[in-house]
């Protein structure tokens, strides 16, 4: 979660700032509801709605028409709830002496994986004197949480008499995928085969679940066999494709939601053959121009991309000249003199002549989900709704 919002200027000139496209998420939404249009959507939300900032996201997400919302953790969930998110909130990363009780008293549905969770559950479920909301989960094959299907047997029967016990109610059967991203895996189609076969022995033997789902984005946006009653969006909300495999955030009518941008901190005049930051990993091919982007690898920028990452200055794209320090990198700006100030945009939806968080990824060697929910709490996220800043800035700092 990120910290307080205090009241900021909108229009004061700031170290670096992540805008938050409010009203762009508002259409991700509308767009992925139209993809999966006779499943309920979950707005996944977890890791601080993927460096976006859960609780604008999730309010935003509300609005639009999202009918759940998902957090990995049980923090994450209680945390939403404190800040009076209402509906179906469901969270899946459990230990052992998790706060179940809370969780329950706070009307958040859960994920059980094994029976060792199942015995928690029921324990706090029994204390509190309320029915806990219960997801069971099977593996289909992605070896991570779930349920393998040697075990479900047991799993499906041991909450069958925590149900009938009036401890639990069994609302959800679900699974995850390893490879939607690859569209045409053939684990995707092996998956969904095992996950309809668990789902029938659970339905078979009295199991009756309000929601069955295993499509996350990739899924919601490529395999409609896959959408159940209900889809589990993370990535594509904030309007980031999950692969280039899947398409292009466009081929969906999504777009993304934040850019990042700083403020040059110096520009100055060098002679050729000047080494440039730790290491001189790069040296000045002749008298140049640099800039100073204020922004490091503690900001959530990779380090990964030193010599290649990709910033708009002044109209052209320039790259990270040597090493990506702790809070700040240089750019050589190859004559060119903007004014000490000057906005330096990373990432954006790309459409002014930015780089995505796309073009970081690929810099960088990972994947665009990491480049925005590694993006540090010492950049302030600045919401803004149908291009106009709402005035506040919520600087977890
Ligand atoms: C993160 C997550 C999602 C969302 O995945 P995206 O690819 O970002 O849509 C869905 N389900 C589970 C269990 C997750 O952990």
């Amino acid at each position: 979660m990120t910290g307080t919002t205090t009241p900021h200027p909108p229009s004061a000139p700031l170290r670096a700032r992540a805008e938050i496209d409010l009203a762009a998420l508002r259409a991700n939404v509308r767009a992925l509801r139209a993809h999966a249009p006779k499943a309920q959507l979950m707005a996944v939300v977890k890791s601080d709605a993927y460096g976006h900032g859960a609780v604008p996201c999730a309010r935003a997400a509300l609005e639009a028409g999202a009918a759940w919302l998902g957090t990995a953790t049980p923090e994450e969930a209680l945390a939403l709830r404190a800040a009076g998110l209402p509906g179906r909130l469901m969270c899946w990363l459990w230990t052992p002496g998790g706060p179940w009780q809370e969780a329950v008293e706070a009307d958040v549905d859960v994920s059980v994986s094994g029976l060792w969770a199942l015995r928690e559950v029921t324990g706090a479920a029994a204390r509190a004197g309320v029915r806990a909301r219960v997801h069971l989960k099977a593996d289909t094959g992605l070896g991570r949480s779930g349920c393998q299907p040697h075990d479900w047997p047991e799993l499906v029967a041991a909450a069958l008499r925590a149900e009938a016990d009036g401890l639990i109610r069994v609302v959800g059967l679900w699974s995850h995928f390893a490879c939607a991203d690859e569209p045409g895996h053939p684990s995707v189609a092996a998956q969904l085969t095992r996950f309809r076969e668990m789902v029938a022995h659970a339905e078979e033997r009295g199991v009756r679940p309000e929601v069955r789902h295993i499509a996350n984005s990739p899924a919601t946006l490529t395999l409609p066999e896959a959408h159940f009653d209900l889809v589990r969006t993370g990535i594509s909300l904030y309007g980031i494709s999950p692969s280039p495999e899947v398409g292009t955030p466009a081929d969906f009518g999504l777009r993304p939601v934040m850019t990042l941008s700083a403020s040059l901190a110096l520009v100055k005049h060098v002679p050729g053959g000047h080494g440039v930051s730790y290491g001189h990993h790069y040296t000045t091919p002749g008298a140049t121009t640099l800039g100073l982007v204020p922004v490091g690898y503690a900001d959530g920028i990779p380090r990964h991309a030193s010599g290649t990452g990709p910033v708009l200055v002044a109209g052209k794209w320039r790259t990270v000249a040597g090493r990506i320090a702790m809070d700040q990198f240089v750019v050589d700006l190859g004559g060119d003199e903007p004014p000490v100030g000057a906005r330096a945009v990373l990432f954006g939806p790309g459409d002014a002549g930015e780089p995505t968080a796309e073009d970081w990824a690929k810099a960088a060697g990972t994947i665009a989900y990491e480049v925005v929910t590694r993006i540090g709490t010492r950049v302030p996220r600045v919401y803004t709704d149908n291009g106009d800043l709402q005035g506040s800035v919520d600087a977890a700092v």
